[in-house]
C-alpha cells in the first residue's frame, strides 16, 4: 500500500456537496434528471490513493470528469490546493490544468490516431512550456523511458500499438506535465490479464518516485485492498462508505459495502476469514432517472427499516476516520 495513513495530513483535493445532474426530458410536464453525482463530499490527501468503486452507472466516472471541468457541478464545489476550481476547465488556469490531470479507461479513444507519439507528447510539453524547442525531443525521449517503451516508439501512431502500449503513451501524457494530483478512471479495465499487472506496478512505482496523489477509480475491490491507502465506495451519485483501507476491508459497516465484499473471490484462508457473511440482494437496482424516496439503496437492502424509505440517511463518522450513510449507524 502506498502512503501512510498516519503522515498523510494535507488535503490536496476536496469536494463539497458536488452535484452533476443531466437533463434527460420530461415526464408529466416536471423536468426528468438523472443524478449522476448527487451530493459527494470527499476529500483526498496529498500523497494517497484514494480508491474510489461502485458498479458501472454508479457515477464515478461523472464525480471524476466534474473534477476534471468537463462537466460543470449543478451544485457544490471542488477545491483543490486551496483554490476554489467548480468552474469549467476552459476557464481553469493553465497551473491547475498541469497540476491536475487524468488517464482515461480507453486509450484507444483518448489519443488522437490521426498524430503519432511524438506529436502526441509535444501538446502538453509546448501548452505548458516545460520544454524548449530544442529540448522537446529529449523530453519526450525520457517520458518514453518512464513508462518503458523505447526511444523509436515517437514515431509511431497509437493505432499501430497494443492496448497497454497505448496506456502506457496514455500514462507518459498524463505525467507529461509534472502533476500534482492524477485521476486514474479505470485505467486497467480495457486492457488484457496478461497487461494489467505491469500497468499497476508502473502507476505504483511512478508514484512513489514522484509523490504523486491517485483517485484510482475502480470495480475491482480486491485490486484496492492491495494498493489504496482509504477506500470510498459510490452508489447511485452517493457516497455510501469511505474508510482506511484496513479498517474497510476488516470492518465494513454499510450494508452495500458488505454485499460487494462478500461477493469477491479470495486466495488465501486469512482473506476467507475476513470475509463478511453472503449478503443478498433483495431487489433490483432503480433507474438512476426514478431513485426512491430514502436511503437510495432500500429496495436492495437485507436490512431495512421503517425509516429506510422515507428518510435519506446523513454521513456519520461511525468510527474515527470511517464514515458512513446508513439508519443502522449514529
Ligand atoms: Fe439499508 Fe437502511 Fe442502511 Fe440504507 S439506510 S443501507 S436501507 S439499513
Amino acid at each position: 500500500m502506498s502512503g501512510d495513513a498516519l503522515t498523510l495530513t494535507e488535503t490536496i483535493l476536496e469536494v463539497q456537496n458536488l452535484k452533476t445532474y443531466f437533463s434527460v426530458g420530461k415526464a408529466e410536464g416536471k423536468p426528468l434528471f438523472v443524478k449522476a453525482v448527487d451530493g459527494v463530499s470527499l476529500k483526498v490527501k496529498r500523497g494517497e490513493i484514494m480508491g474510489l468503486v461502485g458498479e458501472s452507472g454508479s457515477g464515478k466516472s461523472t464525480l471524476a470528469y466534474t473534477v476534471m471541468g468537463m462537466y460543470p457541478p449543478t451544485e457544490g464545489k471542488i477545491i483543490f490546493q486551496g483554490q476554489d476550481i467548480s468552474m469549467p476547465s476552459a476557464k481553469r488556469s493553465l497551473s491547475i490544468k498541469k497540476d491536475l490531470q487524468i488517464v482515461f479507461q480507453d486509450p484507444g479513444s483518448s489519443l488522437n490516431s490521426r498524430q503519432n507519439v511524438r506529436q502526441i507528447l509535444e501538446l502538453p510539453l509546448r501548452v505548458h512550456k516545460i520544454a524548449s524547442k530544442n529540448g522537446l525531443e529529449e523530453k519526450i525521449v525520457q517520458l518514453l523511458k518512464m513508462v518503458e517503451l523505447p526511444p523509436n516508439y515517437m514515431h509511431k501512431s497509437p493505432a499501430s500499438m497494443g492496448g497497454g502500449e497505448r496506456q502506457m503513451i496514455s500514462i507518459a501524457r498524463a505525467l507529461a506535465t509534472d502533476p500534482q494530483f492524477v485521476i486514474l478512471d479505470e485505467p486497467t479495465s480495457a486492457l488484457d490479464v496478461s497487461i494489467q499487472a505491469k500497468i499497476i506496478n508502473m502507476l505504483l512505482k511512478l508514484q512513489e518516485e514522484k509523490g504523486l496523489t491517485y483517485l484510482f477509480i475502480t470495480h475491482d475491490l480486491s485490486l484496492m485492498r492491495n494498493i489504496a491507502t482509504r477506500v470510498a465506495i459510490m452508489y447511485l451519485g452517493k457516497i455510501c462508505e469511505t474508510a482506511p483501507t484496513e479498517d474497510f476491508f476488516q470492518a465494513p459497516l454499510h450494508p452495500y459495502t458488505r454485499m460487494l465484499l462478500s461477493s469477491i473471490p479470495v486466495v488465501s484462508e486469512e482473506e476467507e476469514e475476513l470475509k463478511p457473511k453472503k449478503v443478498v440482494s433483495t431487489g433490483e437496482i432503480p433507474s438512476p432517472v426514478n431513485v426512491p424516496p430514502g436511503c437510495s439503496f432500500h429496495l436492495r437492502c437485507p436490512e431495512k427499516r421503517e425509516v429506510c424509505m422515507e428518510v435519506d440517511p446523513e454521513m456519520v463518522e461511525a468510527e474515527p476516520g470511517h464514515f458512513v450513510r446508513c439508519h443502522l449507524y449514529g
